[in-house]
């Protein structure tokens, strides 16, 4: 990289792109009907930028995880969470800004031995994540057009389930990305289970529910099949409390009911009747 050459990063969905000398020419992740170009059309920013603006949130949350959230909200302004295991600690889901303070709170906390990603909309400043802690990056292949940073680092897995640290598990549940990726944490919620769903299953503003869109901003529901699909990917997985991507998303018991209850209103929601 030359030393006029920056790692710009989409003010809108938040995402990291390769070194370039001057902003890249658009945000592929915007411009796809799941996202969209900002109100004042496309902005650039960079790490450096961020550095003097934002500052990341550090809250315990469970024994054992821990949330990282931007203040204030930048971008998708989703929060990552920071689950610790006796094999070593997994990021699950990413932000754009990663800065020395946060560095310092993570090592104490044991570090980062993977990270792992729900979906693009959260791939943000993934690769200077994996940099800082040299952690692999685990992402879905199927959605492996969407990244703007491609790295060495990057392990791009296949198929159905991921085993990752300690009995955590990816299930890929396809849906709002063909690569839509959850967490199960066995040990989460006191050892009843936990499902990390980023917004593949977004957790709603009534905890009860969940959701399943193929694109939340711009409102474009999924058909049938694909809900009963994810709900069939997780059924095998027990869960009591679900995280979804930000802070207040949390259904805090009751998780497989309620992501039963979600589908079955959301399949009666979209169906055609006839009279
Ligand atoms: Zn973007
Ligand atoms: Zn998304």
């Amino acid at each position: 990289m030359s030393t006029t050459q920056q790692f710009y990063i989409c003010k809108t969905c938040g995402t990291q792109f390769a070194a370039t000398e001057g902003p890249p020419p658009a945000c592929p992740i915007c411009q796809d009907e799941r996202q969209y170009i900002g109100f004042n059309g496309q902005e650039w920013t960079t790490l450096a930028e961020l550095l003097q603006t934002h500052a990341n949130e550090i809250r315990p949350l469970e024994p054992g995880m821990t949330g990282i959230g931007s203040q204030p909200a930048f971008a998708i302004a989703q929060r990552a969470l920071l689950l610790q295991t006796p094999a070593g600690n997994l990021l699950w889901d990413c932000i754009s800004l990663i800065d020395p303070p946060t560095i310092e709170a993570v090592k104490e906390l044991g570090g980062i031995s993977a990270i792992a990603i729900s979906h693009p909309h959260y791939y943000s400043s993934m690769i200077e994540w994996s940099r800082a802690f040299d952690a692999p990056v685990y992402l879905h292949a199927d959605d492996r057009r969407w990244v703007m940073r491609p790295d060495p680092d990057i392990v791009y897995w296949q198929g159905e389930t991921y085993p990752l640290l300690d009995g955590l598990i990816l299930i890929r549940c396809g849906g709002h990305f063909p690569g839509g990726t959850v967490l199960h944490w066995p040990g989460g919620a006191g050892g009843k289970g936990a499902l990390l769903s980023g917004d593949i299953l977004t957790v709603v503003p009534d905890r009860r529910y969940v959701s399943f869109m193929y694109s939340y901003p711009n409102l474009i529901p999924l058909p049938a099949h694909a809900v009963q699909r994810i709900v069939a990917a997780v059924e095998p997985y027990p869960f009591d409390r679900i995280y979804g991507a930000w802070w207040e998303r949390v259904v805090r018991q009751d998780g497989q009911a309620a992501v039963q209850r979600s589908a079955e209103r959301y399949i009666r929601a979209i169906s055609v009747e006839l009279e």
